[in-house]
């Protein structure tokens, strides 16, 4: 295996949290880095297994330690990623799926410049409207929180074209597909073996996702967008 690094951002309410899930269980030798968080758990989530909770103050003491690869402030908590899952992954020859946000993304795209970026996108702005009012329903979140976890979704699509591939998470099913293209594809340019048929099929589906081939199909959705950021301001 390639040690590869693969980071996937998406805006809240994108659906990222189902097709990390589905990814990795269908994907070998994929590890997943567990995030540190100052924010308290959510819902069923379990320590270690979607975060590692820890108060403020021991999250600064692992910065002073260098111990991130990077971290951020999201929603007024702090998020990193330990040094150590990409040295474990490392050692264990498994590539690594980081799930972070858009200024983690930056960060690292600085220092491990190979890695592979993932953006996914909400299929229009209403549609995300409608995933995060069904999912504040269950979480008993107020209607001021999902606006302001609207108008980041707004500021961080501004940042798609700095990843290397974009999935409008339109059908879930195809999603998953594509995602899983995306992770084996990469795979296989890294390894240099011949490409067998289906390995070409897999590179086409990936390729549908890069950057310069989905630039057209964004337009709607970066404008549905604007247009509402811009509806905002003139009130
Ligand atoms: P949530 O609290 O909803 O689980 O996550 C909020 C945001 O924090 C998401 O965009 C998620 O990708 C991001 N996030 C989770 N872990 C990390 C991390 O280790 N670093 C950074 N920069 N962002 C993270």
């Amino acid at each position: 295996m390639s040690g590869l690094v693969f980071i996937i951002s998406a805006p809240s309410g994108s659906g990222k949290s189902t097709l990390v899930n589905g990814l990795r269980s269908s994907v070998l030798a994929l590890d997943f880095s567990v995030s540190y968080t100052t924010r308290p758990p959510r819902g069923s989530e379990l320590p270690g297994r979607e975060y590692y909770y820890v108060d403020r103050a021991e999250f600064e003491r692992m910065i002073a330690r260098n111990e991130f690869l990077e971290c951020a402030d999201v929603f007024g908590n702090y998020y990193g990623t330990a040094r150590r899952f990409l040295d474990e992954a490392h050692l264990r020859g498994h590539d690594l799926l980081l799930d972070i946000d858009v200024q983690g993304a930056s960060q690292l795209q600085k220092s491990l410049p190979d890695a592979v970026s993932i953006f996914i996108l909400p299929p229009d702005r209403d549609e995300l409207e409608r995933r995060l009012r069904r999912r504040s329903e269950a979480e008993n979140v107020e209607n001021a929180i999902i606006e302001r976890r609207l108008r980041t979704a707004a500021k961080e699509i501004e940042n798609y074209s700095k990843y290397n591939y974009i999935l409008v998470n339109d059908r879930l099913e195809e999603s998953i597909d594509a995602l899983k293209a995306i992770v084996l594809s990469e795979r296989l340019k890294h390894s240099g073996a011949p490409l067998s048929e289906r390995d070409k099929d897999l590179l086409a589906n990936a390729e549908k996702c890069l950057l310069p081939n989905v630039k057209e199909r964004l337009q709607p959705i970066l404008a549905s967008f604007a247009a509402s950021a811009s509806q905002a301001v003139t009130e």
